[in-house]
This record gives C-alpha cells, structure tokens and sequence, in this order.
C-alpha cells in the first residue's frame, strides 16, 4: 500500500484509483433511467468508398452526456449497462433512434445509406432479442435493407449455436450482419465459413500500425483475402492518414472508416457535410 511503497507516484495512482472508482459508482447508479432524462445521444460516422469518396454508410455510436462527468464514453457505460441489464432498453433505444434518423433524412432528401446499430453480447443473448428488434422495424416502417448490426468477434463465439440461430433469423428477415472488431477474437475459419453475416470489419489495432508494422500488414492482408474467399465485404476501421488509404487500396480493401474521412458526428453536423451538391449550390 501507499506507505510500504512511500513514493509520491504511488500515492498519485491511488488518487486516481479512488477517483475513477467514485465515478465508476456515479455511472452505476445514474446509468437506470439515462434515456428518460434524454441524456443519450447518437453520433453517426460515416462508412466511405475509398475509391469514390462516397459515404456508403452510417455507424450509429452512443454518447452519454452526464450532467456532472460530462460526455462519457461508450467503451466506459456499455460494460456497466451490460451488468445490470440496462442494455437492453438502451439499444432497443439506439436501434429505434437511427431508424428514426435515416427516415428522417430521406424526407429532408438526403441520400438514403443504411445505418449500422452495434449489439452487445449480453443483448445478443436474450431470447426476445430478434422479435424486439422485428417489432420496432414495423412499428416504424422501416425498410430492413438499410439496417445493419454490428457485433464484435467476440460476441459471436459466446454461444456458437445460440449465434448461429439468431443470424439467420435476421438474415432471412433481410438485415445485414458485420463481424466487429474482426481479428482481436480467435474465431476459427470453419466457424466464420458456417455464419450467415454480411461483412468483416479489420479492427482498428491493424490499421493503426499498417504502414509500421510487417506482421499487422500481413494480418490485414490475409484477411482481406479471406474474406474474398468467402465472399464477404470488407471494411477497414480507424483509418487516419494517406498513406493507409493508399496501401489498403492496393490491398484491394475499398471501404473504410476513420478520422481521416470523418470522426463520428451529432446528425445535424453529418447532413451538413454530406449534404448533395445540388443542394449546397
Ligand atoms: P466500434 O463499434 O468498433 O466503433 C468504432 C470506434 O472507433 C468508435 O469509438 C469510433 O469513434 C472510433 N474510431 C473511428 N474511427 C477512428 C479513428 O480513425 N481513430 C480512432 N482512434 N478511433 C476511431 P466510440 O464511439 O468511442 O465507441 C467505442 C465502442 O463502444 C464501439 O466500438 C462499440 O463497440 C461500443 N459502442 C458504441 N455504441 C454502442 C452501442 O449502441 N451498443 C454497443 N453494444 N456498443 C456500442
Ligand atoms: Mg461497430
Ligand atoms: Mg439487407
Ligand atoms: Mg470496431
């Protein structure tokens, strides 16, 4: 502890310890009842034709503005909402807000692109997960091609059989599937050939270190023709600079998302970017 140690550093991290732990108990507790009070919001970022720079596509993101913490991030409330079953609720939420956006977009004539709506393992995992997600879809009218869900490698080899199930369920109901975060979670070839999903997204932490590293390199490219073969589209996450849109163009990856194209977006913000040129002019 800090007086065996004695060091002034030491004390700093309990500091901190204590600290991220008081904050940890405020999201416990303020996370029940969040939506109500309308502190949930979406971002949107933009799926892009490398080769084109076309928008093909929306990721829908969760941001939680807190009164005190201010805007917290969603890789710190989405583990919390998963224990106390909060996210159930709070992605029927996101499913039914980005509905509502794409709808809303199309009769303010923008271009229509599907909207993509990640899915938790734990909400993956409940048995009326397909019937609520259907329910919602026809309550708002929504046209089943312009959804998409994503859902982490991981997430997917939970419960193989459980997975495969609810995959084609959604697939026969003509919603597209990608696999998340693709590359951090040890599936196993014969298991992605038996998934009826649509896309692979490389996760980030390869496309970070691209044009540095000879192994991720290796990796990206090996999937990228892995999914070829197995006729699944790609698209590369987190692409910042250039030069990684260059090398993933010769690599034969056409789709990305990135701050280099576009960090995600309050949906006021993306209509104004992505707005037709005949309507800017
Ligand atoms: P994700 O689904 O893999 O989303 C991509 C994350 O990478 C987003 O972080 C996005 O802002 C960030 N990102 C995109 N381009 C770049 C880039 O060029 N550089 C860097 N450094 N980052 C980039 P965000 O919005 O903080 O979300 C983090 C994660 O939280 C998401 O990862 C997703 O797993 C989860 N999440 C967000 N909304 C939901 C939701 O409604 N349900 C569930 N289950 N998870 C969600
Ligand atoms: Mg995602
Ligand atoms: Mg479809
Ligand atoms: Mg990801």
């Amino acid at each position: 502890d800090a007086k065996q140690n004695g060091s002034s550093q030491y004390r700093f991290y309990d500091a901190q310890r204590d600290q991220s732990s008081i904050e940890q108990i405020t999201l416990e507790n303020d996370l029940e009842g969040s939506i109500a009070r309308q502190e949930m919001q979406l971002y949107y970022q933009p799926k892009m034709d490398m080769r084109t720079g076309e928008m093909i596509g929306v990721e829908a993101l969760l941001r939680w503005n807190h009164p005190q913490l201010g805007m917290v991030s969603p890789a710190r409330f989405i583990p919390v909402a998963e224990k106390s079953g909060y996210i159930v609720p709070l992605e029927l939420w996101v499913l039914r807000t980005a509905m509502s956006q794409v709808k809303q977009w199309e009769t303010e004539g923008l271009s229509v692109v599907p909207v993509a709506v990640n899915i938790s393992q734990v909400h993956l995992m409940k048995p009326t997960i397909f019937e609520s997600i259907m329910d919602t879809i026809t309550e708002l009218q929504f046209d089943t091609d312009l959804l998409e869900l994503e859902i982490t490698e991981s997430a997917m080899m939970y419960n193989e059989e459980h997975v495969i199930h609810i995959l084609n369920d959604l697939r026969k109901a003509g919603i597209a599937v990608s696999m998340d975060d693709f590359g951090t979670g040890y599936s196993s070839l014969s298991y992605l050939q038996s998934l009826p999903i649509e896309c692979l997204k490389i996760d980030r932490s390869f496309i970070n270190k691209l044009t540095t590293d000879k192994d991720s390199r290796a990796i990206a490219e090996m999937i990228i023709s892995m999914a070829r073969q197995l006729n699944l589209s790609i698209v590369a996450e987190g692409v910042e600079t250039e030069d990684q849109v260059g090398l993933l163009k010769e690599m034969n990856c056409f789709n990305a998302q990135g701050y280099f194209y576009s960090k995600p977006m309050p949906p006021e913000e993306l209509a104004q970017q992505f707005a037709p040129p005949s309507r800017a002019s």
